[in-house]
């Protein structure tokens, strides 16, 4: 049988693909994942290349954009593809996991900031965790799927 398909940001992997070429590789979270077939992930990387200047969630007038610290230009749009290509062609995925804390991958702790830089809120979602949720997929920040699914206690001791 088919095992399910779990999408996850590849940097949780230990892809160096942070904006300064770094990983963010989560064994815990791995291991939480061992019967699931994992499909790794990574707008940034595809759309900009690594290393690469970082953006920011911004609340505007066309909605929640990501906006370059670098520039102030809209790194919205190529991003949104990727994310929509992606689950287009991965239509059996029946979870994401995404980065906590990132504008493209964080499900429900991204941070969201106006044009004055500041900050509004730190529960929104990154570009691509958005799109997975439009998309009735079960979505989970790193951290919380961890400390939601605690490791089995050892028997006998
Ligand atoms: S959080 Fe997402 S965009 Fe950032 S490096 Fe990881 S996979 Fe790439």
């Amino acid at each position: 049988m088919a095992r399910p398909q779990a999408a996850i940001s590849a940097c949780l992997l230990g892809k160096r693909c942070r904006y300064d070429g770094s990983d963010n590789r989560d064994v815990k979270l791995l291991g939480k994942l061992e019967g699931y077939e994992l499909i790794p992930f990574c707008p940034e990387d595809h759309c900009f290349g690594t290393p690469r200047p970082t953006m920011d969630l911004v609340e505007t007038k066309q909605g929640i954009r990501a906006l370059s610290n670098l520039t102030g230009a809209d790194l919205s749009p190529p991003v949104e593809r990727y994310a929509a290509d992606f689950f287009d062609a991965h239509p059996e995925i029946d979870l994401f996991i995404g980065k906590d804390r990132s504008p493209s991958c964080g499900v429900c702790s991204a941070r969201l900031y106006d044009r004055e830089k500041q900050l509004i809120r730190s529960d929104a979602s990154g570009l691509m965790a958005a799109e997975a949720k439009r998309r009735g997929i079960e979505c989970w920040d790193a951290e919380d799927f961890v400390a939601a699914h605690p490791a089995p206690p050892i028997l006998g001791s």
